[in-house]
């Protein structure tokens, strides 16, 4: 089936981004660093101050003599992510950010500050192969998979962002980081590890921010799932059910049609036996689709014995949509039948609407 191929294909960029010190692991960093004639110390500096400073200007570098920059300039921070355009809601507590990249392709990110904390949701791919029919992304179809460097780079200007007291309220450190941004994150495995381990590893060679406090979401592609145990982080599983009956999953989440329910269950399910993380179930409510009280009492029958959270999402209508959220009432039914058995379950809040900020609203491409 050409839609399954597509998962695991390796789409490459005609040209290739440039290689950023993000792409590479910290023994590569120093031959690099070594290769170009440098003394293997000078890879600590950059790194620092890249995870540690967020600064990407080797220019204002004072501890690097002035006529070696432009030689680290040019092999470890190529600018990845060209500034298009800003917009901003909630006061500017949320805020949407569009970047082209070295070839043109234009990806989104949304930076999300609450009272305890704050979020950045990166994309992992430009476009999205899985098709699902609510998803903005999903209707354009897949342009290419980001580098490592083009996704760490996301996290590393929100981080900047953050300290540099952008957001309303101060300075404040990016605590959170959720790949629910465009593309499906698994189909890009290798690319969005490597970028986990930017984001997890301490300071000076990663950003420092807890495992914990990322979460990997997913249509449910399962070989990607047992790959994702076998690493055994302590990063946050999201698995994008929508619905707990095949029938009308394999038409809200097409690749279903090659990981039916129970398997994605029982992957999720190992992901928590190796690593003792609880997982989190992303249910779209949809208004007469996936909202009906059976639907709830099967999803309940489902997880009651499982560790895992429910996170309900009202819809957010995609232009041209014929679907809607659900309506208020259904959604508190929704929750009071997934609660009578027991199952944790919260309802996202619709940050970012008013700017397509929200989830599932992400399509650049069409926007440009
Ligand atoms: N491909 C990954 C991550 C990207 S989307 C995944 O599917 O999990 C992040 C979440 O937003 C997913 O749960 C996705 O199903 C949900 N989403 C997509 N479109 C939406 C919409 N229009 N309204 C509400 N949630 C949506």
């Amino acid at each position: 089936m050409s839609e399954i191929k597509l998962v695991f294909d390796e789409i490459k960029p005609k040209k290739k981004a440039p290689e950023h010190l993000a792409d590479l692991t910290i023994a590569e960093r120093r031959a690099k660093v070594e290769s170009l004639g440098l003394p293997a110390f000078r890879a600590n500096q950059i790194a620092t101050h890249y995870f540690t400073h967020y600064n990407e200007e080797p220019n204002s570098w004072s501890d690097i003599p002035a006529a070696m920059r432009p030689l680290v300039a040019e092999h470890f921070l190529p600018k990845l992510l060209t500034p298009i355009r800003q917009v901003e809601c909630d006061k500017g507590k949320t805020r949407k950010d569009l970047w082209r990249l070295h070839d043109g392709v234009l990806v989104e990110t949304v930076l999300m500050r609450y009272k305890d904390r704050t979020t950045v949701c990166i994309s992992s791919q430009a476009g999205c192969g899985m098709n699902c029919p609510f998803c903005a992304t999903g209707q354009a179809g897949l342009t290419r998979n980001l580098t490592a460097g083009e996704i760490t780079s996301q996290v590393v200007a929100a981080a900047r962002a953050c300290a540099s007291g952008e957001l309303p309220g101060g300075p404040t450190r990016l605590s959170n980081v959720v790949f629910m941004g465009m593309g499906e994150p698994l189909a890009n495995y290798n690319a969005v590890m490597k970028s986990v381990r930017n984001i997890i590893t301490p300071q000076p060679d990663g950003l420092g921010i807890g495992a914990r406090s990322v979460t990997v979401s997913t249509v449910g592609l399962v070989p990607g799932i047992e790959k994702l145990t076998s690493e055994d982080l302590q990063i946050t599983l999201a698995v994008s059910l929508h619905t707990p009956d095949d029938e009308l999953r394999d038409t809200l989440v097409p690749v279903n049609s090659r990981w039916k329910v129970k398997e994605v269950l029982s992957a999720a399910d190992k992901y928590v036996a190796m690593t003792g993380r609880r997982y989190s179930i992303e249910y779209a409510l949809i208004r007469d689709i996936n909202d009906q009280k059976w639907r709830a009492d099967l999803l309940g029958r489902l997880l009651k014995n499982r560790h895992a959270h429910v996170n309900l999402i009202p819809l957010n209508p995609t232009p041209g949509s014929k679907w809607t959220a659900s309506r208020k009432e259904d959604e508190i039914a929704f929750v009071k039948t997934l609660e009578k058995y027991g199952v944790p379950v919260t309802v996202r809040d619709t940050r970012g609407r008013e700017i397509d900020g929200a989830c599932g609203q992400l399509a650049a491409a069409n926007k440009a």
